[in-house]
């Protein structure tokens, strides 16, 4: 059922090279290591995720650096964000057509990927709203992980994983 193959940032990461040539973007260490942070996950994390992930092996990374890398990449195309908001805007590496399951508890995201999903239609009242960029659904619910917690009374489950 898990369709996104270990390779999957190996490649994203050839990607991102091929591109920021292209671009005449320096790649400095800490660049490549925030891209390779995200292009491994599935989680969708959040900047301050990816923050605390790459200071374990950079603590000279500041909180900052790793948002303007983030935005960079998303401005060159190489990132997509979820949810409309700037501040506490989750990252996506995955540039494949896919779908999203989040979890309304503890805001876990995952990928997924239907053929069906891809081939509904966007409605032609869209354009009284705007123009479409790209459309996906997004699936809400309860992961096993929350599922399982309220089955037993207080799961292990981190709570909300940032503030505001
Ligand atoms: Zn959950
Ligand atoms: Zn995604």
């Amino acid at each position: 059922m898990r369709r996104s193959e270990p390779r999957g940032s190996e490649r994203r990461l050839q990607h991102l090279k091929v591109v920021a040539r292209e671009a005449g973007l320096k790649l400095t260490h800490q660049r490549l290591e925030i891209f390779r942070e995200l292009a491994a996950t599935e989680a969708h994390p959040d900047a301050e995720t990816i923050f605390r992930a790459v200071q374990q092996r950079m603590p000279t990374v500041s909180l900052d650096t790793v948002y303007r890398t983030l935005w960079m990449l998303h401005d060159l195309g190489l990132v997509t964000t979820l949810g409309p908001q700037r501040t506490g805007v989750r990252f996506d590496a995955n540039l494949d057509r896919h779908h999203h399951f989040s979890c309304v508890r503890c805001g876990l995201v995952r990928d997924f990927e239907s053929a069906e999903l891809d081939g509904l239609r966007v409605p032609d009242s869209i354009k009284r709203l705007g123009s479409v960029v790209e459309a996906h659904v997004e699936v809400r619910g309860l992961c096993t992980t929350c599922q399982r917690g309220q089955e037993t009374s207080k799961g292990k489950h981190p709570p909300g994983t940032r503030g505001g």
